[in-house]
């Protein structure tokens, strides 16, 4: 597959609407590469303008080091894996696979796209539904289907505008690890964009994070989550959310905001004291909020936590991961 780089790209929409603001990376071939932003951040924007969908206002698009900027779409040999599923309802699953090898740019032979489209159905678990009709399939099934009709190629890259999120929760924790693994085996180059957290830091090599059609961070998930360099991104990866606090609660009189992780604060004892102000226990966790100050701060702590509403608390925090901010949310780096 390919090495896909953009350059300085922007992209208006009737002229007014800034989608996506000078955009730089680079997705190295074999690379699992995921956008992570909330809606309206420029997600399908970008995806499309790579795939040839949108014309561009300037700006390069590169595949290998090659600059196929003003390419038409069918000569950019992606694939594209939208966020409906999008199957042609009267044709079986197994014609469905095949359609994209039957371009007249193709023509493999038969026995060349049946192997390939066994060997995909059966990566995605759907071999006993090839029969059946694109409408007989159940939600998750067709998306297994669209993806694999993606898969089934071997093109540049990979584009895949958050293909889970139309799915319930436990079929895309499912279908998640499965695709992970399949993009493992092929050493495919995928540009995978989402909204989902979990969907980030489980698939992702690395992770471009997007605010307002600009990608303000771009790092390991261990890096984006560690060290984040915004409070924006701060609150991207983690659940339960970062706490953004003043900085005085903790005596850092001249930071204006700190962030402190739920994990990183320690209950029991400690020389602050605050009022419980509810518990969740979430099996292997137990959210605990507090009461500090007339600030709310969440606390998360291994296994289950007995305490009473409007208890008083005693905590402590782990002070070298307390991140630190300045007046414009932009993260402080000490020297
Ligand atoms: P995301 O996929 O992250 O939700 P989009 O790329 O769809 O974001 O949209 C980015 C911005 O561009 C949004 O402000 C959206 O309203 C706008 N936009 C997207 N598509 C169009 C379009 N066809 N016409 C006008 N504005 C659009
Ligand atoms: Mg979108």
């Amino acid at each position: 597959m390919a090495k896909v780089e953009l350059k300085k790209l922007f992209k208006t929409y009737n002229k007014k609407i800034k989608a996506l603001e000078d955009i730089n990376l680079t997705i190295e071939d074999g690379q699992f590469f995921v956008l992570l932003g909330p809606s309206g951040a420029g997600k399908t924007t970008t995806l499309r303008c790579i795939a040839g969908l949108e014309k561009i206002d300037s700006g390069d698009v590169l595949f290998d080091d090659e600059n196929i900027t003003h390419d038409q779409p069918a000569s950019r040999d992606v694939s594209f894996v939208f966020q409906q599923y999008s199957l042609y309802p009267h044709y079986t699953v197994y014609e469905n696979l095949t359609f994209p090898l039957r371009s007249p740019m193709r023509k493999l032979p038969e026995e060349e796209i049946k192997n390939k489209v066994e060997k995909i159905a059966e990566m995605l678990k759907i071999t006993n539904k090839l029969k059946n009709k694109a409408t007989e399939l159940s939600g998750g099934e067709m998306q297994r289907v669209a993806i694999g009709r993606a898969l089934v190629r071997e093109p540049n890259i990979y584009l895949m505008d958050e293909p889970l999120s139309s799915l319930d929760a436990k079929l895309r924790e499912t279908l998640r690890v499965e695709l992970k693994n399949i993009q493992l085996n092929l050493n495919a180059t995928i540009l995978y964009v989402t909204h989902d957290q979990a969907e980030a830091t489980t698939l992702a090599d690395k992770i471009g994070v997007l605010k307002e059609g600009k990608i303000v961070q771009i790092g390991t998930p261990e890096e984006i989550y560690e060290n984040p360099n915004s409070i924006y991104v701060s609150q991207r990866l983690g659940s339960p959310k970062i706490n953004i606090l003043p900085g005085y609660l903790f005596k850092l009189n001249n930071i204006t905001k700190i962030g402190l992780r739920p994990e990183n604060i320690e209950l029991g004892n400690g020389p602050y004291e605050g009022k419980v102000i509810s518990t969740e226990n979430l099996g292997s966790e137990t959210v605990v909020a507090i009461n500090f100050q007339d600030n709310e701060i969440l606390a998360s702590i291994q296994g289950s936590y007995k305490s009473s509403i409007n208890e008083k608390i005693n905590f402590d925090i782990n002070t070298n991961k307390v991140l630190k901010f300045d007046k414009g949310d932009q993260r402080i780096y000490e020297r």
